[in-house]
């Protein structure tokens, strides 16, 4: 998808964004930048290590990302990256024709968005994935005006409102000490990276015991703590894992079924039962509400509907290309107060 920008005393250049693979590939007169994918030749800004950002990576020439967004990716891969260069948060390089400056996305540890400034003046936001709100363990995007914004749409329709995040928390741990008081353990199931990182500092600001029931979310916190998280937490390898299971401790799993492999090797039999017999599961997701209502409670690590619209809303962008899979949808919203939009799908 194309668009023609033309700045007062310079020629026009045309702007291309597309779709390529896991990410998009920007191009601006001479450069060519890959977003969140690998492409044979380009260099890629990776904004963060979730396995849907990383696909193909192997083939670009060269990543640009933070420390922690390395370390991340290297703590859940075999593969690891190469031909790299760290770049922080705040930070700003210089490719021929542009600036780029790193921005706090927000999303899970060392998550950025680029800020692009082109020679001409074109200015473009792209966001990888984003969350506007603050959490326990990871700091709120904020936006910054921009010609051009590519943004993702995750939550992009209209029935994807979450309560306030404060409320969410107290909704989990009223859940954990419930559960724990009827005589079961709870599980949290939580993605590995961001997620799982989160509920174990809120499980452990309410006081529970907490058991990491994966190897991967146990390899990304020493990662959080590495970069100074304060997390502290139980694995099903510590020596009291056991006891503190049968005295009332709370679960976060990424898998259960990995965990209930990892009990099997690890714990007394009593406690293998109880993980099999005596628990009760909650998703920690942004789709316990809407359509799929899966059980659980809403703690996203993405914007929601509202928040998607008023960050795009301050970026005030000229034309913003829209990824993911509501794209067609919050385009069509972001046409809705004058924002002209274009889905990449
Ligand atoms: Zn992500």
């Amino acid at each position: 998808m194309a668009t023609e920008f033309l700045r007062s005393g310079q020629s026009m250049s045309t702007l291309s964004v597309k779709k390529v693979g896991s990410g998009v590939l920007l191009q601006y007169g001479d450069v060519r930048l890959a977003f969140d994918t690998g492409i044979k030749g380009e260099i890629t800004l990776l904004s963060h290590s979730h396995s849907d950002h990383i696909r193909g990576l192997r083939h670009a020439r060269h990543i640009i990302a933070t420390k922690a967004t390395f370390d991340t990716w290297s703590a859940r891969s075999s593969e690891p990256a190469n031909n790299t260069t760290e770049v922080e948060i705040g930070d700003m390089f210089g490719q021929i024709g542009v600036n780029i400056t790193l921005l706090n996305a927000g999303h899970v540890l060392g998550s950025t968005m680029f800020y692009l400034e082109f020679d001409d003046g074109l200015t473009v936001l792209y966001t990888g994935d984003f969350n506007n709100v603050d959490s326990l363990v990871h700091t709120a995007a904020r936006p910054i005006e921009a010609d051009v914004l590519i943004t993702e749409a995750t939550y992009g329709t209209a029935s994807w409102i979450f309560p306030n995040r404060r409320e969410v928390y107290e909704r989990i741990l009223d859940a954990a000490t419930s559960t724990i008081e009827q005589g079961h353990t709870p599980v949290f199931n939580a993605y590995s990276l961001g997620k799982s990182q989160e509920a174990i500092a809120l499980l452990q600001s309410g006081g529970f015991r907490v058991i990491s029931g994966n190897l991967s979310i146990d390899k990304v916190c020493k990662v959080y703590k590495d970069h100074g998280v304060d997390l502290r937490h139980y694995t099903m390898k510590s020596v009291n894992v056991s006891d503190a299971l049968e005295s009332g401790a709370v679960v976060v799993s990424s898998s259960f079924r990995h965990t209930i492999n990892l009990a099997r090797h690890n714990l007394e039999k009593k406690s293998i039962e109880r993980l099999e017999q005596k628990t009760e599961a909650f998703n920690l997701s942004g789709w316990t509400v809407g359509k799929y209502a899966e059980r659980g409670f809403p703690l996203s690590a993405h914007s929601d509907f509202e928040g998607l619209l008023s960050f795009a809303k301050t970026v005030n962008p000229r034309v913003a290309y829209v990824f993911t899979e509501n794209a067609g949808s919050f385009s069509k919203h972001l046409s809705d107060i004058g924002i002209n939009a274009v889905p990449l799908e």
